[in-house]
């Protein structure tokens, strides 16, 4: 199953594990290299996120659907380009915005907007380079030792 990952799904911490399966816009990862997590994301999001670009028909779409909900308006360029993405892809969008979700529904995209739920999908977690921690979230550093917090495989 394909996933369309939103901003706030890949800096909540989402790392990404298997190859193929994880997808986001030129838009999105924009967005993420402002932020503040960007170098500890770099990595992952280099390795194993595909960033492709929906086409024409899937925006033109989505475009219709934005208008029809009245969230046109409150949706930004990367929205619709995610939200393009997942239905041109048959993919699950993650994205925990409430007019993201709105559009996604009329137009069928499955989304997610637990990004608990999709923790589990996933299967990672983070642990500390020195001091060797686990953490349910994503460290700019360790919070013990200073330390680099990466990004690993839960083992379950
Ligand atoms: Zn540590």
């Amino acid at each position: 199953m394909p996933y369309v990952l939103d901003a706030t799904a890949i800096r909540a911490g989402m790392s990404i594990q298997e190859k193929g399966q994880f997808f986001t816009t030129p838009g999105v990862i924009g967005e993420i290299r402002k932020g503040p997590v960007a170098r500890s994301l770099e990595l992952a999001v280099e390795i194993s996120l595909t960033v492709t670009e929906p086409g024409d028909a899937a925006r033109k779409k989505v475009m219709e659907a934005a208008r029809k909900t009245g969230d046109d308006g409150r949706l930004s360029e990367t929205d619709m380009e995610i939200l393009a993405l997942a239905w041109e892809m048959k993919a699950v969008l993650v994205s925990d915005d409430y007019s993201v979700q709105n559009v996604a529904a009329v137009l069928k995209i499955p989304i997610q907007g637990n990004l608990d739920g999709i923790r589990k999908v996933i299967n990672w977690t983070f642990r500390c380079r020195g001091c060797g921690k686990y953490y349910d979230e994503m460290q700019p550093d360790c919070p013990i030792c200073g330390a680099e917090v990466r990004t690993v495989r839960r083992k379950d």
